[in-house]
């Protein structure tokens, strides 16, 4: 995908902290829009997976960097003092770019990534790490709901003895492989409703990964209203890089570090 800028006029007073925010969460949107009002120089980046995003209140730029050596390019070019990695918790590949080609650069990075769900009593998850290891769990002939997207239930395909019901923002072209799949183009919503949707389709059990949020953990209470066994794929383990869990100490530890650099 071509890369696009969009320029608006929160123009910087403060060039020598210059800011890249990995994005493409609500995090990520919320963490820009409270940077640019106290005046810091960044430019917000999302990979293009969504035809008309909401953009926040910063520059913008959107499409891939070309793996790490694009992305040192861009931050060298760009000059960059630090970066900011607030995408999914499962979007890899981009947070392990951002891990290297900072590494490789000494560029300062700040990992926001929200907090996992914990089971809580009542709960029935078996913890897994990866589509496919799920799949291989299922028990022949049940009722299974798959929480994941459409990028992702590929790997269930290959179960002829299972059926399916997936929720997703969009149909996905995977889904002609599987035997048996009713595909619901729909967003999670609240507990009552999650359970409803539950018992209309027979749910016998849930995979879904561990994203953390409150909107997606709503199916998580009904099932443990309805006492459902739950396959959550875990996430991928990362080196050890700074972490915080909120948007709003994200924001804090961005105004100490610039209040450093300055005295
Ligand atoms: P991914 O597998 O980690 O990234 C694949 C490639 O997409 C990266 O190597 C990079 O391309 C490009 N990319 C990803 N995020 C980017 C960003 N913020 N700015 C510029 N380029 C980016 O990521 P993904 O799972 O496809 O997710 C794509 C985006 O959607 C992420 O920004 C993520 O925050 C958002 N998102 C993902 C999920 C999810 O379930 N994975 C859910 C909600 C939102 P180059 O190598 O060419 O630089």
């Amino acid at each position: 995908m071509a890369v696009s800028e969009r320029v608006n006029n929160q123009q910087s007073n403060s060039p020598k902290f210059r800011v890249l925010l990995l994005g493409g969460t609500a995090e990520a949107f919320a963490l820009a829009n409270k940077l640019a009002a106290l005046s810091f120089d960044i430019i917000s980046s999302l990979a293009g997976r969504t035809q008309n995003p909401k953009l926040p209140n910063t520059q913008t730029r959107i499409g891939g960097f070309g793996g790490v050596i694009g992305l040192k390019n861009y931050l060298t070019e760009q000059k960059f003092d630090y970066v900011i990695d607030a995408t999914h918790p499962f979007a890899k590949k981009i947070t392990e770019n951002a891990i290297n080609a900072t590494k490789e650069l000494a560029i300062p990075l700040l990992r926001l990534e929200r907090k996992a769900w914990q089971p809580q009593a009542g709960d029935h998850w078996t913890f897994v790490n990866s589509e496919a290891e799920a799949a291989s769990l299922l028990k022949p002939k049940s009722n299974c709901f798959l929480a994941l997207g459409k990028q992702h239930i590929s790997p269930f395909a290959n179960r002829n003895d299972v059926n399916f019901i997936a929720r997703m923002l969009e149909p996905a072209d995977s889904a002609k492989k599987f035997n048996s799949i009713v595909q619901v183009i729909a967003k999670p919503t609240n507990s009552h409703d999650e359970l409803r949707f539950l018992q209309k389709y027979q749910i016998d059990t849930i995979v879904c990964r561990n994203s953390g949020g409150k909107q997606s953990y709503q199916k998580l209470i009904a099932a443990r209203y309805l006492a459902l066994p739950v396959i959550m794929i875990q996430r991928a383990a990362l080196p050890e890089i700074v972490t915080v869990e909120t948007v709003e100490e994200a924001k804090r530890y961005l105004l100490d570090t610039r209040n450093r650099l300055k005295t």
